[in-house]
């Protein structure tokens, strides 16, 4: 007889409970960027472009003591099954916001003063998970572009599904589970620079979930360091 305890349920992908999806990334990708990333998780395609730091004229946003940044996340009408609007609304605006919080503690823009740097986030393709991969993926595209860092800063999710803990939720996992807990952290400190909670949990359901995207936060950092060290290779 064999006793199926929950560690032996799969997902509907196979995978484990604590398991992210298939991951990669590549530094460098484009020509006119000052710094770039391609990033496949799942289903999800990535593509981020940094600029700067370089003069700007919007004066109003520059400050003389410090460089600024800024970020837009934009889907791509053909990313998801419905055709998406094109253009700005309220969800890439608050991507948008929250990537540029979590990335920011990360930067050394001191010796910057009033410059800025712009990252453009563009999902071609999203099954889930894409702010997440979106500061994955900018976070690699930044330190290509060459600006000082304290860190890199690496984005995971966990939540909750089918009453079980998950890590690396796909998009049919967000939108029938219980909850999502998009996460990004500076592995070195160990801070956290964005969390996010969708849906209801216990307390003690939080804190594994907290748990579980720490430790998927650090297997995705392994891929950010092999796809900088790849492209430093090569030059
Ligand atoms: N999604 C979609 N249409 C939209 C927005 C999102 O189909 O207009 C899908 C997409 O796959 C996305 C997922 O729903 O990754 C979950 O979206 P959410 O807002 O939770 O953000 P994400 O998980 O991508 O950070």
């Amino acid at each position: 007889m064999i006793l199926i305890t929950s560690n032996d349920k799969k997902r509907d992908d196979d995978r484990a409970f604590d398991d992210i999806r298939p991951l990669k990334i590549e530094a460098g990708v484009l020509e006119r960027a000052d710094g770039s990333a391609y990033l496949e998780v799942g289903g999800n395609k990535i593509l981020v472009a940094v600029y700067g730091p370089r003069e700007s004229y919007i004066r109003r946003l520059l400050r003389p003591d410090t460089g600024v940044i800024r970020c837009k996340y934009n889907m791509a009408p053909f990313s998801v099954d419905d055709r998406k609007r094109p253009g700005h609304d309220r969800r890439s605006t608050e991507i948008s916001k929250i990537t540029a919080e979590a990335l920011r503690p990360s930067l050394m823009l001191e010796g910057f003063p009033r410059s800025m740097v712009d990252i453009f986030i563009e999902v071609i393709e999203a099954e889930g998970g894409t702010r997440c991969a979106g500061i994955t993926a900018a976070s690699v595209a930044l330190a290509d572009a060459g600006i000082p860092m304290r860190d890199l800063v690496v984005g995971c999710a966990a939540g909750k599904v089918d009453d079980e803990i998950v890590l690396d939720l796909s998009e049919k996992e967000d939108k029938e589970g219980q909850a999502d807990v998009p996460i990004a952290i500076m592995p070195r400190t160990g801070d956290i620079t964005l969390l996010q909670s969708d849906g209801n949990l216990t307390e003690e359901e939080f804190e594994k979930a907290l748990d579980l995207a720490i430790e998927g936060c650090k297997e995705v950092n392994k891929v950010q360091i092999e796809a900088l060290k790849e492209k430093y290779a090569k030059e």
